[in-house]
């Protein structure tokens, strides 16, 4: 194995592995067992250090970037104010190549330093809350959003834009959307599939129409701005509860279900409107924050065929518990031969669980709503006190909506509201234009 001076980071190396040989630069690793490289393509990869057999120096594979002057912040009295929070993700991660290391580049100047159209826009501010992977995220983390989002609303800004990884930003959304009670001024995500220092990057755009978006709308709730397709054309206001990423890698990976976006945003800035049904900003709506219980424990199973009862028997400990059913709403109970023995069993934890826990069932379709009517094992699943009959609720979003429930409301009162449409999470009629 390569000696530790090996492993500068910022160096340019050709790192050898039995299988493989990998060109990139070295980065700082978080820890001293793996090695972390940013690639060509400007993904990360992460070797165990183990494994490499040699390193050998490179020459700088790419271009050492200039340090420019930054421009000093000018507030414009007649343009709206729009804060920063960033939280990380790639559209945050950008490597600094003289050093290879990751780089902040988050203060104002910064900002304007990088996207110059921005100062056109709105007064900026900016400020660095974490930089993190969106899939480390937990309810402590929606809740420090929820309070500095609070503390820029008390400062006066018209507007908030929240940088963050795309991999669970749909549920920070959520989390947002049930956390920040009569919100008075829109909250809009911003996340991005490529980083910046990629030609093909989606940030520069993503925030470019928010700003436009806040700047130029009435628009008052939290939602999320995406690319529309996968050209640089437009991006769209998508609702913060119902909407979900579908793809790994593409830049429109972003689509509502079972609802429409709000807006199309062109790449000149023009808004059109698709849905007009929200809230508007009213600067004298008074934010009350209901925050996550940080310690709550909340499930969210994805059924499948071949299950068996120890899969549902782990709740047990929890408090609460959201299904991904078949269908309209199905889980394997049905004993019919001796095949099915052990769906006996998952029925009578179910029935225990829904006894002591509340315990949603949503569908794994996504489109579409869950209905307990139509078939007997449905009806049997809503007499043993299954919630979620008729919701056309994502998964990701009942299990947001159920964990806020239990850290904010009686359990008495958490069914009921289960039920009851609070953040356009639950449509009344589905529509057959919201389908694909
Ligand atoms: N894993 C990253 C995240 O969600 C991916 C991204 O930002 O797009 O934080």
């Amino acid at each position: 194995m390569p000696k530790k001076d090996e492993f500068t980071p910022g160096d340019s190396v050709l790192l050898t592995t039995k299988e493989k040989q990998y060109v990139g630069v070295l980065m700082p690793s978080p820890n001293a067992e793996n090695v972390v490289l940013k690639l060509k393509t400007g993904y990360n990869m992460v070797l165990k250090k183990k494994s490499i057999t040699a390193v050998k120096k490179e020459k700088a594979t790419v271009i050492v970037q200039e340090k420019t002057k930054l421009p000093s912040v000018q507030h414009k009295k007649e343009l709206k104010t729009i804060a920063i929070l960033h939280t990380g993700g790639t559209i945050a991660s950008e490597i600094d190549y003289a050093t290879g290391g990751v780089v902040g580049r988050f203060t104002p100047e910064e900002i304007i330093a990088k996207y110059p159209q921005l100062t056109e826009t709105a007064n900026v501010r900016s400020r660095l809350l974490r930089n993190m992977s969106s899939e480390d995220m937990r309810f402590p983390h929606y809740n420090i959003l929820a309070k500095e989002i609070q503390k820029e609303i008390k400062e006066g800004v018209d507007g908030i834009i929240i940088t963050h990884g795309t991999d669970t930003i749909a549920y920070t959304s959520a989390a947002l959307a049930f956390a920040l009670e009569h919100l008075p001024i829109p909250v809009i995500l911003v996340g991005s599939q490529r980083s910046s220092d990629r030609g093909s990057s989606d940030a520069a755009l993503n925030l470019l129409s928010a700003f436009r978006f806040i700047s130029q709308s009435d628009f008052g709730e939290v939602g999320l701005c995406m690319h529309e397709t996968s050209s640089d054309e437009s991006c769209v206001l998508l609702p913060a509860t119902k909407t979900r990423k579908f793809h790994t890698s593409r830049r429109d990976a972003f689509k509502t279900v079972n609802a429409r976006p709000f807006a199309r945003i062109t790449k000149e800035g023009k808004i059109t409107w698709i849905n007009q049904q929200y809230h508007k900003v009213d600067k004298a709506r008074k934010l009350v924050v209901k925050p996550f219980k940080e310690d709550l424990k909340v499930g969210l199973l994805k059924t499948h065929t071949h299950m068996y009862a120890k899969q549902f028997e782990v709740y047990s400990t929890f408090q609460g518990l959201v299904l991904e059913g078949t269908g309209m709403g199905h889980l394997p109970i049905n004993t019919l031969d001796k095949e099915t023995k052990e769906h006996e069993k998952i029925f009578k934890v179910i029935q225990q669980l829904a006894k002591k826990i509340p315990v949603v069932i949503t569908s794994q379709t996504l489109f579409g709503r869950i209905n307990l009517n139509v078939y007997s094992p449905g009806r049997v699943l809503k007499e043993a006190g299954v919630l979620g009959d008729y919701l056309d609720i994502l998964p990701e979003t009942a299990f947001i909506k159920l964990a806020w429930l239990l850290s904010n409301y009686p359990k008495t009162q958490v069914a009921a509201l289960m039920h009851e449409n609070l953040r356009g999470e639950i449509t009344k009629r589905s529509l057959h234009e919201d389908f694909l």
